[in-house]
């Protein structure tokens, strides 16, 4: 990707980049709405992400190229949203805009071209990568330097602020802290970050069904506030606040649907405690029984779930190889991800697309990755 990212710099710009750096993807492992309601979260930065190459100008123009484009996109020193064909330069120039209320020196003019071999809109945050590289280059080409926390924040605000996606802080987080052969934690309140072992020989696989429930928003929203109500029901500021037993002796005041939804986030913040502890002794067996639980959890108490999701889910639970699988992101919709040992391969995820497609008439995008590093300038090299 370095090359690639290279030669389009130069196509695009006819000079060489002084800057190159990249950002991975990242998988939700699980945590499953757990971000808004201040508890914890485990992901994994994955090996494909974004990388972003660039130079500085001397004449205050700022000229963007993306693969995903087909042209040069000039802009000036003014920071406006763009729409259509260049509306993903708003995503750097949402860096810019973060840097600077972060009182961050931005970069006068430059040319800046992006690459990447992570899919868009797979449920892998393809939108985070292209933020912390982004950030990464324009901190070197202004040379300063921030700790991770702040790239981190930089990046989420300029998804949050400027694009307007109102994402947690997972997916910046996790492509900020990744690296292989672990896991990203975050304690969502504060937000804490911090590292938890992956065992060698474990494979993620991503099944995504592009199917989107079209109410997506509203049920978002639903959710939100029924959590929202369930911490105001037990007493506590936010859920991550009350504790399983608080849970279990005042159910009774919570309405059927309230109390299902809680039951949900606080096992959940339950089951990624469970998940550490097993990760740590790799045991990835009962990791594997705990991703299934959270789809089951999902399924059946948070009903974010879909007939699509479960089925592959269905599938997936019963082929050898797999340690478990659950819907990865906000759900209605979107990817399951699979944990399978190295025995899975090509022929068992082709009898999973045929099954999903004999029952839905359309195939999953498969994407079979591992864990990967977090951002990082790979030009000029650390001094
Ligand atoms: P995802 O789940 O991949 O994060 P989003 O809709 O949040 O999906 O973000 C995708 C957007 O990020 C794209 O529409 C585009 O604006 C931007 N983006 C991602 N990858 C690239 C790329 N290689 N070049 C330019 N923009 C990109
Ligand atoms: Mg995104």
């Amino acid at each position: 990707m370095q090359n690639k990212v290279t030669q389009l710099f130069q196509e695009a710009h006819g000079r060489e980049p002084s800057i190159i750096s990249r950002a991975p993807g990242r998988i939700e492992f699980i945590g499953n709405h757990t971000d808004y309601n201040g508890g914890t979260v485990l992901g994994a930065a994955v090996d494909s992400g974004v990388w972003v190459a660039a130079a500085p100008r001397e004449d205050g123009r700022r000229r963007w190229r993306s693969a995903i484009g087909d042209a040069v996109i000039e802009t000036g020193g003014e920071l406006t949203k763009l729409e259509g064909d260049s509306s993903w330069i708003n995503y750097p120039q949402g860096v810019l805009a973060a840097m600077q209320s972060h009182g961050l020196a931005l970069p006068g003019g430059f040319d800046f071209a992006v690459e990447s071999d992570l899919p868009v809109g797979a449920g892998l945050s393809s939108s985070a990568a292209i933020e912390l590289a982004s950030g990464l280059a324009f901190l070197a080409m202004t040379g300063q330097e921030v700790d991770r926390e702040t790239l981190v924040k930089i990046g989420r605000k300029a998804e949050n602020d400027f694009v307007g996606v109102p994402c947690g802080i997972l997916d910046q987080g996790v492509s900020g802290f990744g690296k292989r052969h672990r896991l990203v934690f975050i304690d969502c309140k504060g937000p804490k970050f911090d590292r938890v072992p992956m065992p060698e020989g474990a494979h993620f696989w991503i099944f995504n069904t592009h199917t989107k429930h079209a109410l997506v928003d509203g049920l978002y929203s639903a959710r939100h506030s029924e959590c929202m109500a369930a911490a105001a029901d037990l007493g506590v500021k936010q859920l991550a606040d009350a504790t399983l037993e608080l849970f279990a002796s005042e159910v009774h005041q919570l309405s059927p649907t309230v109390a299902k939804r809680a039951r949900h986030i606080l096992e959940e913040i339950d089951r990624v405690g469970k998940s550490i502890a097993a990760l740590e002794r790799a045991d990835l067996k009962t990791v594997g029984e705990l991703l299934t639980a959270s789809h089951r959890s999902s399924q059946h108490a948070f009903e974010n779930s879909t007939p699509e999701l479960d089925s592959l889910v269905d599938t997936l639970t019963r082929l050898p190889g797999v340690y478990g699988a659950r819907l990865t992101g906000g759900g209605f919709g979107g990817a399951v991800m699979a944990l399978t040992d190295g025995s899975f391969g090509e022929a068992d995820a082709d009898v999973v697309v045929e099954t999903y497609q004999a029952e839905w008439g359309a195939e999953p995008q498969v994407l079979h990755m591992q864990t990967g590093e977090g951002a990082e300038l790979i030009k000029p090299d650390a001094p």
